[in-house]
């Protein structure tokens, strides 16, 4: 999509620190960390958030999981643990509006709310 923020880094116009990719999955370093460790994983192609995601293309809802699985599995995530959140509209603070996935851990987290 023309002008999404993560097209943009899909396509190299923005350049991004790359964790894991397949054919249809991009997984990059969040630019502003809330852990020690902040990862992006988004489909390469573009819906707006996970809902529409579910209606439109609900396998890909799948393939982004198998390879956060996949990429947790490579290293020491999967063992010590993470957290996966995708935030949909405002009350939420979504701010980019090209489904993604954040992947977070690194470090013992705090529970999540308001
Ligand atoms: P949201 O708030 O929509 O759930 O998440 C958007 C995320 O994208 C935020 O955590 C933000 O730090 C990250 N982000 C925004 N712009 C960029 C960028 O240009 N590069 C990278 N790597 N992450 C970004
Ligand atoms: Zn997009």
């Amino acid at each position: 999509m023309e002008d999404c923020l993560f097209c943009k880094i899909l396509k190299k116009e923005i350049p991004s620190t790359k964790v894991y990719e397949d054919e249809k999955v991009y997984g990059f370093v969040d630019i502003y960390p809330m852990s020690k460790e902040h990862y992006l994983f988004i489909h390469k192609n573009h819906t707006s958030n996970v809902n529409e995601m579910s209606k439109a293309t609900p396998n890909e809802i799948g393939e982004v999981y198998q390879a956060i699985s996949k990429y947790t599995e490579s290293n020491e995530l999967s063992k010590n643990g993470f957290r996966v959140v995708t935030n949909v509209g405002p009350d939420a603070g979504q701010t980019v509006f090209h489904t993604h996935f954040h992947v977070l851990g690194g470090e013992k987290l705090g529970r999540f709310g308001s």
